[in-house]
């Protein structure tokens, strides 16, 4: 194999997490972030901010070994935990028993990150490098460095363009003619709070679990850190009845904690000073087609296919992303066009199939988590799947817990859609929903459907 001068622009997760499998195969590899150093530096004001990462992120950690390390930092999350407003609890396990998602620090993830990658001697980050544009046909990047304040030309044979959701390197991608790209803004954005955890390190409410406080249009989440702390989101629209613009002091915003949260807002000593500093941010979706150029250039992540958070898919889509790239290089050996073509094209509509689950899910969470029909729907095809596994998988399952490609999931969730809704008409369903006959009516709308 050919070793290959290669830059990747991003020191995230994903673009860390490309750097450590670029390196383990020997190419020279220089990582270009425009932050400061997080291993020496507080980013982010020193939250704690968390993620769900789920099966195909693991596998992606598996291929350069370092799942076993992630491990330790990670608490798995077996259920979700719903908070109605009076306070009264429901559940809902996310798999089969001992699957879990599992919350790992996002700064804590990106550092373990970025060590794996720079303990190949060949691979090297600079920080505080701000990528301004990419010539796709030598190819080279240039780079402002925020402390120099110079800008440099960096050549080599390949530019990979992991630097997130408003990556310059597809900024400059989309001045070719013929490219299809998209932004889009969804009515909601989100704020991060906290609740501390109890004088003895201990959490404050069930550890291993997400919670969800599910009101219709909005909610709250709550991930726990090792800490004993929880990392609480609110999403909220921008504008409207129930919105950010509608709370526009911390009184108004208390009092809508009191209504909506209030056991929440109880756990939340720091509540004031969190609500006035933390900032309100946006959600967006990117769409972009190609993701690569000549076979020289490439997008990957959230640069290429930026997505809404609420299946827990962003990140484990991007390192699905580097799994595929592993693939394609043991496929297409020195042959970087057919490899960097093939790539996109296996990838765009598994990335276009867990935009559009991720979108789907925020209904499921915000609204349906706290909708007896949904919970008993999800009974159902939970003990249809554990009778019949060769017949169904649930559709949170093939996402999450499988490798089974996006598309081929929503695919296969759109047919299941259609059988659950002929079951869930049956009459009397509530007092049935675990007889033969729910379980013969499926197994013959299987057969039709
Ligand atoms: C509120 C929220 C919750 C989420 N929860 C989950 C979850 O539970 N599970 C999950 O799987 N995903 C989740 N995600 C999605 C996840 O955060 C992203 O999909 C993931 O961070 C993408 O990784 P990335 O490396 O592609 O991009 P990023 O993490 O955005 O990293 C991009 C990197 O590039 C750098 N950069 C940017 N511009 C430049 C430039 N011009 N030059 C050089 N460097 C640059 C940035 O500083 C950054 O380090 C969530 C997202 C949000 C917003």
């Amino acid at each position: 194999m050919e070793k290959k001068k290669i830059t990747i622009a991003g020191a995230g997760l994903v673009g860390s997490l490309l750097a450590a499998y670029f390196g383990k195969k020997g190419h020279q590899v220089e990582v270009y972030e425009r932050r400061p150093d997080m291993r020496t530096t507080l980013i982010d004001g020193g939250r704690s901010i968390n993620l769900a990462l789920s099966n195909r992120g693991w596998k992606a950690l598996d291929g350069v070994g370092i799942s076993e390390e992630v491990r330790k930092m990670a608490i798995p999350m077996y259920r979700r935990v719903m908070h109605a407003t009076d306070g009264a609890l429901s559940f809902q396990p996310y798999g089969k028993e001992n699957e879990a998602i599992y919350s790992v620090s996002r700064g804590g993830l990106n550092a373990l990150l970025m060590r794996e990658a720079e303990k190949h001697e060949n691979v090297q980050i600079f920080f505080n490098q701000r990528c301004e544009d990419v010539n796709t046909s030598a190819p080279s990047a240039t780079f402002f460095s925020e402390e120099t304040e110079k800008i440099k030309e960096i050549e080599s044979d390949l530019v990979f363009g992991t630097d997130g959701a408003f990556s310059a390197i597809r900024t400059a991608l989309i001045k070719n003619d013929r490219y299809n790209y998209s932004q889009h803004f969804i009515e909601h954005g989100y704020k991060e709070l906290s609740i501390p955890a109890n004088a003895d390190g201990s959490h404050k409410m069930e550890r291993e679990a997400l919670h969800i406080w599910p009101r219709g249009n909005f909610m709250l989440i709550a991930l726990p850190n090792p800490d004993g702390t929880f990392t609480c989101t609110l999403f909220l629209a921008h504008e409207g009845e129930y919105s950010f613009e509608n709370i526009p002091n911390l009184a108004s915003a208390r009092k809508f904690f009191e209504t909506h949260f209030s056991d929440a807002l109880n756990l939340m000593p720091h509540f004031d000073k969190e609500w006035v500093e933390n900032p309100v941010s946006s959600l967006v979706i990117i769409r972009c087609f190609p993701w690569s150029k000549d076979g020289k250039v490439a997008i990957l992540g959230d640069a290429s296919h930026a997505i809404v958070p609420f299946y827990g898919q962003g990140m484990n889509s991007g390192f699905e992303d580097c799994t595929v790239m592993a693939e394609m290089m043991a496929k297409h050996g020195d042959d970087w066009e057919s490899l960097l073509k093939d790539f996109e094209q296996q990838r765009k509509p598994d990335a276009d199939a867990i935009a559009d689950l991720a979108m789907r899910n925020f209904v499921e969470m915000r609204d349906l988590t706290g909708n007896p029909e949904f919970l008993l729907r999800k009974k159902i095809e939970a003990r249809f799947a554990a009778r019949h596994p060769d017949k169904w998988m649930p559709l949170y399952s093939m996402v999450t817990f499988s490798h089974i490609r996006y598309s081929e999931a929503l695919k296969e969730g759109q047919r299941q859609d259609k059988i659950m809704e002929e079951v869930m008409m049956i009459d009397g369903l509530a007092d049935k929903w675990d007889s033969e006959e729910i379980e013969q009516k499926m197994i013959s709308l299987l057969a039709s459907k």
